[in-house]
């Protein structure tokens, strides 16, 4: 089954805005090529997964949010003191404090100023990116299952997905990944560590593949997670110093706890850059509080550091009582876990939900999972608490 935008478009029932072509809608611009929808009607997500969210989210006051990857512990009081501070300044905008910052996010990634680029959190940068390259159709290469949103915009400007099976590992299948490259690729898109499954793709292969594949495209490793990792995988960064084409996207919303403040950024060549600021200026989306605050929050190792171990001990935790429950799981480099349960998705958040507890399910290999963002041990200890009253 296929709806075509402009179909929609003609029957007027687009500028209707009804809350049934939401979805049709939020997939973007009006490009001739057709949506693919599966038999319900719903936009097609991926050949292995479909993310499920409740239709209406519950108040949050009364919820334990444990379904965004967000960090409970955030933001540090470095950064809140920083934010507080440069309230004051708000009436400028901020070009010099961003530069400051780049210049220190250069340092710490060994990188030239030039190589950075803001943007108000990553998701930004990743649909900006997405925008650019996309332009003009092409398809882009990805793990399945992965992170959407780069994906999800290039689809709506009229890109193709060629979605790679992950390995029985749930890492990248980095050999079917190169193979897939075809004359039409305008990216691979590689997520390590890997949401929604929290695997890793080994550092030594990511390395050479992206070395290898980056003449022929540029490769997008989006590192989001990747302190969380700790040695079990490692930036691709330090390429950019071999002239190799891959944009390398970070953010401020995971380890330093700071995803309602809205910053991050991505490292590139100063050329793929050019292409990208053709459409945007970096960092005009950014308040001076957040760079103040991230400005802070880059320096503040001892809370890195202790988001990092209170997340494992957590994660510990739940793996015990998953065990213990007769559950298995994805082995997590992350801060989220993701495990198959028997309850159906949507009934199983719906559940969650009446406890108060929002956690986000997926259907993966047409079965249903759950996936749950660390949150303080208390608030994992509830979850847990749930999960036996379901059973
Ligand atoms: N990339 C990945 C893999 C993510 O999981 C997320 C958010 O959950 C993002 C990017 C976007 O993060 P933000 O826009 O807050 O920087």
């Amino acid at each position: 089954m296929k709806i075509n935008r402009r179909d929609l478009l003609k029957t007027g029932l687009l500028s209707m805005g009804s809350l049934t072509l939401a979805p049709y809608l939020r997939a973007g611009a009006f490009p001739e090529t057709a949506l693919p929808l599966d038999n319900a009607g719903r936009i097609y997500y991926s050949p292995m997964v479909r993310e499920h969210f409740l239709d209406e989210m519950p108040a949050f006051k009364t919820m334990i949010r444990i379904g965004s990857n967000e960090n409970p512990y955030g933001p540090p009081v470095s950064a809140q003191n920083a934010v507080a501070k440069a309230v004051t300044g708000g009436n400028r905008y901020a070009w010099q404090e961003m530069f400051a910052l780049i210049n220190g996010i250069a340092e710490k990634e060994g990188v030239t100023r030039e190589n950075i680029m803001m943007g108000p959190g990553s998701s930004d940068l990743l649909e900006k990116t997405a925008l650019v390259l996309f332009a003009k159709g092409g398809n882009v290469v990805s793990a399945d299952p992965t992170y959407m949103s780069l994906i999800r915009v290039a689809e709506s400007a009229g890109a193709t997905w060629k979605a790679i099976p992950c390995k029985p590992d749930w890492s990248h299948d980095l050999e079917a990944m190169e193979q897939a490259i075809d004359k039409d690729t305008k990216l691979v898109y590689v997520c390590n560590p890997n949401n929604p499954v929290g695997s890793v793709t080994d550092t030594a292969k990511l390395m050479d593949f992206c070395s290898r594949v980056s003449e022929k495209v540029p490769v997008f490793v989006d590192e989001a997670y990747l302190e969380f990792a700790q040695d079990a995988t490692g930036s691709m960064v330090s390429l950019l110093n071999q002239n190799k084409n891959v944009i390398i996207a970070r953010t401020f919303s995971k380890i330093m706890g700071m995803a309602g403040l809205r910053i991050g950024y991505i490292a590139a060549l100063p050329s793929t850059l050019a292409e990208i600021q053709k459409i945007t200026r970096g960092g005009m989306g950014i308040s001076l509080t957040s760079i103040m605050g991230a400005t802070a929050a880059l320096a503040d190792t001892e809370f890195q550091t202790l988001s990092a171990t209170r997340n494992d001990e957590v994660k510990s935790y739940l793996y015990e009582s998953l065990t213990a429950l007769g559950y298995s799981y994805i082995p997590s480099y992350t801060n989220f876990v993701i495990f198959p349960i028997a309850t159906e998705g949507k009934t199983f958040l719906s559940k969650m939900s009446e406890k108060g507890i929002a956690v986000r399910s997926f259907e993966i290999q047409n079965k249903p999972w759950c996936r749950v963002s660390m949150g303080t041990l208390d608030e994992i200890k509830q979850f847990v608490g749930a999960l036996k009253d379901m059973a």
